[in-house]
């Protein structure tokens, strides 16, 4: 999907403005095909629209209004909008809607970056979710690189803005281990252990999403350290052991950093440093909500 060009930065100077801008692209120039209901924030992102509107059947002809829509779709105004199955994962490619937002830095610039919101279908309660440590209630920072400027988070010396994943409260040396995460085709592999966010360890999962196999990379950072054999290449499937909790690369606070990013197609994660880890150029940070099974 084109987002370019866009609007002069000037009418980024204020989050509402923002707001309104990032939105625009994406229902400009859908006109036709189910795709002109993809607006983003609307509740049908993820659906596929079925184009054919339900007709009057034969056995409905005496009756006002339309024929009933078929049994894996519901009604939606004129339209039957089809519901996935069990098995298509986030369904059509266009479910997985990268947005650009933005936020400014220390020096005020406004950066544009692309991210990837939670998707409607998925629970906004981060405690519905299963995650890599016992968690009750432990979310104490959440993703925020989908809201205007003013409601991300400010790093107190205002060195970074906005949170691209979830902090998980946990004890010091509280074990990490793996999530498969939804749509997950085969075991996931540990692709670099090393500092990016503190001391972390990145792990690649294959997923089906609308019939096609996408890569993303899940990141554990502030890991006191990482468990016995995990290294890159290491296979790993649910619930083994990827590290424990500690506070490398945040003194101030003992927790997990725990972050999604879907691989560009085309990119190979596993041969990827850990700074074009987290580079928008190779990866889009993305909701992990969209991701994270639920409980
Ligand atoms: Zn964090």
């Amino acid at each position: 999907m084109s987002l370019r060009p866009f609007a002069s930065l000037a009418s980024f100077r204020s989050p509402i403005t923002v707001g309104l801008a990032v939105l625009a692209p994406m229902t400009v120039g859908t006109a036709g095909g189910a795709s002109s209901t993809l607006a983003i924030g609307d509740a049908r992102a993820a659906l596929r629209v079925t184009m054919s509107a339900p007709t009057a059947t034969p056995q409905s002809s005496s009756v006002d209004g339309p024929a009933p829509c078929p049994a894996d779709s519901v009604p939606d105004g004129d339209v039957c909008v089809h519901l996935p199955d069990e098995d298509e994962g986030a369904e059509d490619p266009s479910a997985v809607m990268t947005q650009t937002s933005s936020h400014q830095d220390k020096a005020g610039r406004w950066s544009l970056y692309e991210q990837i919101p939670r998707r409607f279908d998925r629970p906004a309660n981060y405690d519905a979710y299963r995650y890599p440590v016992a968690c009750d209630g432990c979310v104490v920072s959440g993703y925020d690189l989908d809201l205007p400027d003013a409601l991300q988070r400010r790093e107190r010396r205002l060195r970074q803005v906005g949170h691209g994943g979830v902090d998980l409260l946990q004890k010091r040396g509280t074990p990490v281990t793996l999530v498969a995460v939804e749509h997950q085709r085969g075991e996931a592999e540990v692709i670099y252990v090393g500092p990016l966010f503190g001391t972390t360890v990145a792990t690649r999962h294959t997923v089906r999403e609308g019939g096609q196999l996408h890569d993303y990379v899940l990141l554990f950072g502030h890991l006191d350290a990482p468990a016995a054999g995990v290294q890159a290449g290491t296979r790993v499937k649910d619930g083994d052991a990827i590290g424990y909790v500690g506070d490398t690369g945040s003194p101030s606070l003992v927790h997990l950093h725990f972050e999604a990013r879907r691989v560009r197609d085309g990119v190979d994660a596993s041969k990827l440093g850990p700074s074009a880890l987290v580079d928008g150029s190779s990866t889009v940070v993305c909701d992990p909500r969209n991701v994270l099974p639920l409980r």
